[in-house]
C-alpha cells in the first residue's frame, strides 16, 4: 500500500548513513520512514557484489562506533572485510536496532518538493507514495549512481553485460567465458584478478593505469582484535583526530620526502609496501599529496615495482601510470599487476587504441575486434552529486536543485543548501566524506543532523536553512583547501571529470578534524551561518 502519511522525517537510502540516521531519529522520538531503491539494507555493500569486493579501510575501523555493545559483540574475521561480511554486518545492525519496520524497500524517491506555506516537504516515490515531512534527509550515497559510459553499439552486444555497482545477487560464473573488463579503478583492480582465475580469457580495457599497493589481506589476529576492543572508544576517538579519520595505529610521518636521501626514501616506501600499510602508503611523508617532487618519488617507487613484477616490458609500459599518485584514489589489490603475467589475460591500452564501438560479438578498438561473451563495466559512479540530482528536488520558489547546482554543487558544510530549508545531505559535497573513513564521516554527520533537529524542536523553530553568504564562503574554503594539494591535477571523480559534461569542481573537503571542529563550533554558536525561523 502506498504511503500518504505526514511524518517528521523522510530518509532516502538504507546504507550505513540511512540506517544510523533512522536509529538516531527514532531515539529522538520523531516519526520517520526510510525509502530505499534496493530490496534490503547495506547500500554500497548491497549493490557492489562483484568478485573481490572488499573494503580498503581496516574492518576494525570500517564499522559503527556509536554503540559499545555492538562494537564489542561483532567479530570481524579479516583485516579488510569482504563484501558479504560487511553486508552481514549491515543486516545484523538492522535487526539489532529494529530498523526494517520503518523502511520501505524497492522504492525509489523520484521527487521532493518544499511547500513554503506549510513549511514541509512532499516526497514522492516510484511506488506511488506521497509523504509529507518537516525534514528530508538524503542518505543517498556518494558512490551509488552507476556511471555507464555511452559507447556506440553498446545495446547491440549479444552477450552478458554487468556493472560492478549493480552486480547480480546470484553471482556470475565466468568459467570458460571470454570476458572484457572496462575500467581499472578500485573496482576493476579488485575484480580483475578474481575474474582472471575463472575466465577462459580476460581482456582488460584500460584508459588510465592505476597505482595500486598490495593489501596483504588476511585473517585478523585475535589478540590484535581483543587489544583494540579493550579500548575501542579511545581507538575511535584517536582515529577521528587523523586527517582522513583513520589509521592512528599506522606509522605517520612529519618529514618531507625531500628531507631525506633517495635510499632512505626508498626504504620507507618499501617498508609500507611490504607491510601492506594500504592507503597509508601515501602517508610515508607528509608532503606526498602536496609537493610534486615528493609525489613523484612515491609514484616512481610504484612504477619500479610494476617493472619488477611484470617481465614483459610492453605490458609493464602500458600498466605504468604517470599521473600524480593519490590524485585518483589509491587502490589496494591482491595480485593485480601479477595478473597481467597470466597467459589468459590481455591488456588493451585505450590511449593507444581507443574503443570505436561495441559490436554484437565484442569490443572493437582502432586495432581490431576482441570477441567476448561478457562485458564488465568497472566504470565507476556519477559521484557525490549523481544520486541527489537524479531526484527532482525543489526548494523555495520551486527552485530545482539541478539549477542551483548547474555550475557545480554548492553547500554549507556539505550538510545544507541555501534555498532548500530542512533538507540535509549526509556526506554531501563540501564535506570530507570520500576522502575519509566514510563510517566516521557518516556518524559525524548523522549526529550533527540529529542534534540540530532536536535543537530546532526544543527552541520552537520550524526551519533551518544555509545562508547564501555562509555557503559562498564555504565553497571558497573547499576550493582553497583542495588548491593546497595535488588533488585537482588529474581527471578524477572527485572533480566530476569521469562523467562527460559534468561541471569540474573539486567536491570533497580536505581535512577531517578541522572540519568536524568547525561543525561543532557552528552548532555551539547557535547554528552560525544557518538561518533558523518559524
Ligand atoms: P550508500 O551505501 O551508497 O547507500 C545509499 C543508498 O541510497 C543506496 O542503497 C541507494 O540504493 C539508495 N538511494 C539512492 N538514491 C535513492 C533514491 N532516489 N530513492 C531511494 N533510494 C535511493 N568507503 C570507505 O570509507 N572505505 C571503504 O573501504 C570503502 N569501500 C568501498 C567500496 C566500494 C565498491 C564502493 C562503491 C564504495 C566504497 N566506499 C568505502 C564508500 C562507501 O560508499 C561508503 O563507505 C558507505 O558505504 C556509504 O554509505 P551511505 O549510506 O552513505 O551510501
Ligand atoms: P573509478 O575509480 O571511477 O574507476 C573507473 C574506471 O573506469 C577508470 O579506470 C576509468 O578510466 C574507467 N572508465 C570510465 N569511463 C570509461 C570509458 N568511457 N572508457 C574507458 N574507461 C572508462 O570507479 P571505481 O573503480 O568503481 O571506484 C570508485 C570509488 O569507489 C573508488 O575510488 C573508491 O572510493 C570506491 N571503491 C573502493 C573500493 C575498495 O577498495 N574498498 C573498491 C571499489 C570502489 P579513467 O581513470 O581514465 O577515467
Amino acid at each position: 500500500m502506498p504511503e500518504s502519511r505526514a511524518l517528521d522525517v523522510v530518509i532516502v537510502g538504507a546504507g550505513f548513513a540511512g540506517m544510523y540516521m533512522l536509529h538516531r531519529t527514532r531515539e529522538l522520538g520523531l516519526s520517520a520512514i526510510v525509502f530505499e531503491a534496493g530490496s534490503d539494507v547495506g547500500g554500497t555493500w548491497y549493490w557492489n557484489r562483484y568478485p573481490g569486493a572488499r573494503c580498503d579501510i581496516e574492518s576494525m575501523e570500517y564499522s559503527y562506533g556509536f554503540d559499545e555493545d555492538l562494537q564489542q559483540e561483532w567479530e570481524w574475521t579479516e583485516r579488510y572485510a569482504s563484501q558479504p561480511e560487511i553486508l552481514r554486518y549491515a543486516d545484523h545492525v538492522a535487526d539489532r536496532f529494529g530498523l526494517r519496520p520503518h523502511m520501505r524497500f524497492d522504492t525509489r524517491v523520484t521527487s521532493a518538493t518544499f511547500d513554503e506555506a506549510a513549511t514541509c516537504w512532499t516526497v514522492r516515490t516510484d511506488a506511488g507514495d506521497e509523504v509529507s515531512a518537516q525534514f528530508v534527509i538524503m542518505a543517498t550515497g556518494c558512490l551509488s549512481s552507476a556511471n555507464m559510459p555511452v559507447i556506440d553499439g553498446a545495446e547491440s552486444f549479444a552477450g552478458e553485460t554487468y556493472h560492478t555497482g549493480q552486480w547480480p545477487h546470484e553471482g556470475v560464473d565466468f568459467t570458460g567465458k571470454r570476458v572484457g573488463v572496462i575500467g581499472t579503478g578500485s573496482s576493476g583492480v579488485q575484480s580483475i584478478p578474481v575474474i582472471a582465475e575463472q575466465a577462459a580469457e580476460l581482456v582488460v580495457f584500460q584508459r588510465t593505469p592505476a597505482y595500486t599497493v598490495p593489501a596483504r589481506n588476511g585473517p585478523l589476529d585475535p589478540d590484535e582484535r581483543a587489544k583494540i576492543k579493550a579500548e575501542y572508544s579511545t581507538f575511535r576517538a584517536t582515529n577521528r583526530q587523523m586527517p582522513a579519520a583513520f589509521g592512528s595505529r599506522l606509522p605517520a610521518s612529519d618529514r618531507s620526502a625531500l628531507e631525506v636521501d633517495a635510499e632512505e626514501r626508498r626504504a620507507e616506501y618499501e617498508y609500507r609496501w611490504q607491510k601492506g600499510l594500504g592507503l597509508a602508503f601515501i602517508g610515508a611523508f607528509n608532503d606526498v599529496l602536496i609537493s610534486p617532487e615528493s609525489n613523484e618519488s612515491a609514484a616512481e617507487f610504484v612504477r619500479s615495482k610494476i617493472r619488477d613484477i611484470v617481465p614483459d616490458p610492453e605490458v609493464a609500459r602500458k600498466l605504468t601510470p604517470h599521473q600524480v599518485i593519490g590524485c585518483k584514489r589509491l587502490c589496494l589489490d591482491t595480485g593485480y599487476y601479477e595478473t597481467f603475467n597470466r597467459p589468459n589475460v590481455e591488456l588493451v591500452d585505450l590511449r593507444d587504441t581507443p574503443i570505436e564501438a561495441i559490436t554484437p560479438t565484442g569490443i572493437r578498438t582502432t586495432e581490431g575486434e576482441h570477441e567476448l561473451d561478457c562485458i564488465v563495466y568497472a566504470t565507476g559512479f556519477d559521484a557525490m552529486t549523481g544520486a541527489l540530482l537524479r531526484i527532482d528536488i525543489r526548494g523555495r520558489d520551486g527552485l530545482p536543485l539541478q539549477e542551483a547546482w548547474a555550475a557545480g554543487p554548492r553547500t554549507y558544510l556539505g550538510l545544507g543548501v541555501a534555498g532548500f530549508p530542512n533538507l540535509f545531505t549526509i556526506t554531501g559535497p563540501g564535506s570530507p566524506s570520500v576522502l575519509t573513513n566514510m563510517m566516521v564521516s557518516i556518524e559525524q554527520h548523522v549526529n550533527w543532523i540529529a542534534d540540530c533537529m532536536d535543537h530546532l524542536r526544543r527552541q520552537g523553530h520550524r526551519t533551518i536553512e544555509a545562508s547564501e553568504p555562509a555557503q559562498d564562503l564555504w565553497v571558497e574554503i573547499v576550493n582553497a583547501m583542495a588548491g593546497i594539494t595535488l588533488f585537482p591535477t588529474c581527471n578524477s571523480w572527485y572533480l566530476g571529470a569521469n562523467v562527460p559534461g559534468k561541471t569540474r569542481v573539486f567536491m570533497p573537503f580536505v581535512g577531517f578534524p578541522m572540519y568536524a571542529e568547525k561543525c561543532t563550533q557552528v552548532a555551539q554558536d547557535g547554528y552560525e551561518g544557518f538561518v533558523l525561523s518559524g
